[in-house]
């Protein structure tokens, strides 16, 4: 498409755009009077209207029925994660008893790899993704050391090369390759947070598997945001936050996938609890673990009924989108838009002021561009905010942006990228 640098021709878009009413079911952060221009769902998704209604709805359950409420209502607790599946599923692709929602991220990361990272003599490194989420570092790096092993030795980060700022998938393969011998386990960031890059999934899961390996997926950034294709692709295991792209509230509860091949592996230790026993059988109360079918069996502790309200009210919203494939479209187009903004920007100052790091072809990146900023980024981040656009700010120099297409317009990109241009000038 052939864009224009105009607020007619933003609204125009904004006409046209064919997922506009969902704007609706958000609350939007305010700002001096007005909505502000809120690019930060990468980081905090909005809150959507009717949580307030589920979450109303089970509190009501919790008087009327108080501990009932496990077992009778419309609803009961007991399963209540279940209704959840489906939806999840068709976001990750993944099939309804590969996926469940449990405890947090970094949680399920840790949960997740007792089972798929069980190093031996022979096979103990880990692959991974240099300058991955802290959260991730410290969980792998925690769980090396509590096998014996030396994080230094063990664990092999990919970097970019010298002058670039995001991985090549080439030297990703060549390294899972190059440790194929002693290789564990691949775990790699659906997207980077950093730089907004999607990876190569397939051909990472498959290089992995012919070194011999796991591979595992967090998806933190790239659930509810681009298109995943967990079950066809084999990967074998992924968790993902539900508070980024899945607007479930801060300290949402986490999604894990577990591949249908593992389902009967006796070989993959777990960390057992009562919420993971066979349903049929978990009041049973008796001694000896029996894993419930699916990624279900992964599961510990009792529910958090709550968090799920807040998280079937926000997935009910993916559905009233009819799945990803039109938010992704849009959000192509959202994301061009602010990127083809952003280089009028520098045309206009003469130089590249703003750098865009984020991959430029739409197949690797998601909602999310990053920003390089060549000089006062801090206090650039710092008028975008108190003018009512809000991104994030990451050290030493990088904003991050990201229009969703649940919420966000072509308007929020022009204004953002209208005040940049104007904050600029007035920096300089
Ligand atoms: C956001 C994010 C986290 C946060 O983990 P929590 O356990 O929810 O605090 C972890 N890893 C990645 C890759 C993230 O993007």
């Amino acid at each position: 498409m052939d864009f224009e640098n105009s607020r007619a021709f933003a609204q125009s878009l904004d006409e046209q755009d064919e997922l506009k009413q969902l704007r609706k079911e958000f609350l939007i952060p305010q700002h001096e009077g007005k909505d502000a221009v809120y690019l930060c769902g990468n980081s905090l998704g909005l809150q959507p209207v009717k949580v307030a209604a589920y979450l109303q709805k089970q509190l009501t359950n919790w008087h009327n029925l108080a501990v009932e409420g496990w077992f009778n209502g419309e609803e009961p607790w007991l399963q209540y994660h279940q209704q959840l599946r489906t939806t999840l599923g068709s976001l990750v692709g993944a099939l309804e008893d590969e996926v469940t929602v449990m405890n947090s991220l970094t949680v399920n990361l840790h949960l997740l790899l007792v089972s798929f990272y069980q190093p031996n003599s022979k096979r103990y490194k880990i692959v991974m993704e240099g300058g991955a989420f802290p959260s991730d570092q410290y969980a792998v790096e925690s769980q090396v050391l509590f096998h014996g092993f030396d994080p230094k030795e063990v664990i092999i980060e990919v970097f970019p090369r010298a002058g670039e700022y995001t991985l090549r998938t080439e030297d990703i393969v060549a390294t899972i390759d190059k440790h194929a011998d002693e290789l564990a386990l691949v775990l790699f960031g659906g997207i980077n947070y950093y730089t907004g890059q999607v990876f190569d999934m397939q051909v990472i899961t498959e290089t992995a598997h012919k070194a011999g390996a796991f591979v595992g997926f967090d998806l933190a950034h790239a659930a509810g945001n681009v298109p995943v294709k967990l079950h066809d692709w084999g990967i074998d295991f992924a968790c993902w936050c539900s508070y980024k792209y899945i607007n479930s509230g801060p300290g949402g509860i986490s999604g894990i996938f577990v591949h249908q091949k593992h389902f009967e592996n006796q070989d993959l230790k777990r960390f057992y609890g009562w919420w993971g026993y066979d349903l049929t059988k978990r009041f049973k109360m008796t001694p000896g673990f029996v894993p419930a079918h699916g990624a279900e069996g992964w599961q510990v502790s009792t529910s958090p009924i709550l968090l799920l309200a807040v998280h079937k009210a926000a997935l009910s919203l993916f559905e009233e989108a009819g799945g990803l494939s039109m938010l992704r479209k849009k959000s192509l187009l959202l994301t061009a838009y602010l990127e083809y903004l952003i280089g009028e920007i520098n045309q206009k100052h003469g130089e590249e002021l703003l750098k865009i790091i984020t991959p430029k072809e739409p197949q690797w990146r998601g909602c999310q561009l990053s920003i390089i900023c060549k000089r006062n980024g801090k206090k650039l981040f710092d008028h975008l905010v108190e003018n009512g656009v809000i991104g994030d700010w990451r050290e030493p120099n990088v904003i991050r942006l990201a229009p969703v297409p649940l919420y966000n317009t072509f308007f929020d990109v022009y204004s953002a990228a209208n005040l940049l241009d104007e904050s600029l000038a007035i920096l300089k």
